[in-house]
């Protein structure tokens, strides 16, 4: 068989991690399975949906590396949900309803006030062609809802295991709206029927659909595809992540300056039982994907998680890597530099720190009780500085003055960046030089 999955978000917002996370995970299954990852754009709210929004589907996929195979869009698509609708219907599965939201839901309230279960009645079967007529004289339109088979629906699915439904217990499903417009579920389950979609993969606040999809599907003469339901994520408190999803886009996260490789190996481990660290490429990531990893409790997204392998991810990468976006921050020192101060960084945009650090300018910070070790420093200071020069000067600077371990670094570290944290001296000195060394020893900004 092949492997054919497809990612369907819909183009009324930005992706949001918990998206990003579904369409990660069906394209980490296509690359393991060798299969092919389709993009489908669910545009048939056309009111909400917007072209803005599409493209930025597309450039945070692409900024993460998730390419797909192939596209489509939904509202060029019309015609086909037209004609399965119209199947539907003489196969008698499509049936007309007139009721309004209020109507329904006096009558939800009355059956949940009997303590009955508030499903459809189905009271729009029972309607004779004249009565329809009748409604529609009176300027009713009819929404078109789908008649259930009311029996046990079961799948066996990748992430849940094997899963039951019984459909008597819902209500039959709106499929078209009164205005003509096609709600998801028929247009979802025509194209993937079409595209010979072999898996779905999506967030399990879907599950309750696939009982109704799965007799669509059959009512289409198709055979339901596999179905993999994976658990939400939630926030570090353990609160859904919907409530926050302004902070949580990947649009955010890019302009945030995170690494794509930080946030994919980030998403592709959450709620896996592999350890949350940097994947090699998302290859590697691909290359090591398996359901039976994915747990059955939702994933937490920590950004302090984010935060520790995007460091990770700046701490291994090479200059080779580096050297054209330092060259764009106009902060291409050179590769002792990248080397100096990768480890450092928490986001690449850090370095500007670093530039000013070793270019200038720094406002030493001396204590007046480390004034005599700076003092004594200064002097000692050797004629020519390498890479060699820090443990041969520091060592000299303790015998002169008794000072020893933080005591002697940290006035050091403060007097020649003028912070107290930051990478390692050694390497640093020499890519401050003499001369800035020596004044910001005396104290001057340099
Ligand atoms: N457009 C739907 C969504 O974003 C797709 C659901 C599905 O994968 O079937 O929720």
């Amino acid at each position: 068989m092949t492997v054919r999955v497809r990612f369907a978000p819909s183009p009324t917002g930005r992706l949001h991690v918990g998206n990003i996370r579904t369409g990660l995970i069906n394209w980490l299954f296509a690359r393991s399975q060798g299969g092919q990852f389709v993009l489908r754009i669910d545009d048939t709210d056309v009111e909400r949906s917007t072209k803005e929004y599409e493209d930025g589907i597309e450039t945070d996929l692409t900024w993460l590396g998730i390419v797909w195979d192939e596209k489509y869009s939904q509202s060029a698509r019309f015609p086909l949900y037209r004609e399965a609708m119209e199947r539907l219907k003489a196969a008698g599965r499509l049936y007309p309803a007139y009721e309004t939201g209020e109507e329904l839901d006096r009558r939800r309230k009355v059956q949940l006030s009997r303590g009955q279960p508030p499903v459809y009645d189905r009271a729009a079967l029972k309607l004779t062609p004249d009565e329809c007529a009748a409604l529609e004289a009176e300027g009713r339109r009819p929404h078109w809802r789908f008649r259930l088979e009311g029996k046990r629906v079961k799948w066996r699915d990748l992430a849940r295991g094997d899963c039951e439904v019984d459909t008597a217990s819902m209500s039959d499903p709106v499929l078209i709206r009164e205005d003509g417009a096609f709600l998801y579920t028929l247009p979802s389950v025509v194209d993937d029927i079409d595209m010979a979609i072999s898996h779905i993969i999506r967030g399990e606040d879907h599950v309750t659909n696939t009982g109704a999809q799965i007799e669509i599907f059959e009512a289409l003469g198709a055979k339901a595809p596999q179905f993999a339901h994976t658990t939400l994520l939630v926030g570090a408190d353990g609160e859904g992540l919907s409530k926050r999803l302004g902070s949580m886009s990947i649009m955010d996260l890019r302009e945030s300056g995170y690494e794509p490789l930080a946030v994919i190996s980030h998403l592709a481990r959450i709620g896996t039982s592999d350890p949350l660290e940097v994947g090699e490429s998302l290859e590697a990531l691909a290359a090591a994907f398996t359901f039976g990893k994915m747990a059955r409790h939702p994933g937490r997204y920590d950004p302090a998680d984010l935060s520790r392998l995007n460091a990770a991810v700046l701490h291994a990468m090479s200059y080779a890597e580096a050297q054209p976006r330092l060259a764009d921050l106009g902060a291409d020192l050179g590769e002792a530099f990248w080397l100096a101060i990768r480890s450092n960084l928490g986001l690449f945009s850090g370095v500007s720190n670093w530039v000013r650090v070793v270019g200038g300018a720094v406002d030493p910070l001396i204590a007046p009780e480390d004034a005599a070790v700076v003092e004594a420093a200064r002097e000692l200071l050797p004629a020519m500085i390498d890479g060699d020069s820090w443990s041969a000067w520091t060592a000299a600077v303790k015998d002169r003055t008794g000072a020893k371990g933080r005591g002697l670094f940290m006035p050091l570290r403060r007097a020649l960046t003028g912070l107290d944290h930051g990478p390692e001296m050694g390497p640093l000195l020499p890519l401050i030089g003499r001369d800035k060394a020596v004044r910001r020893l005396a104290g001057e900004t340099a």
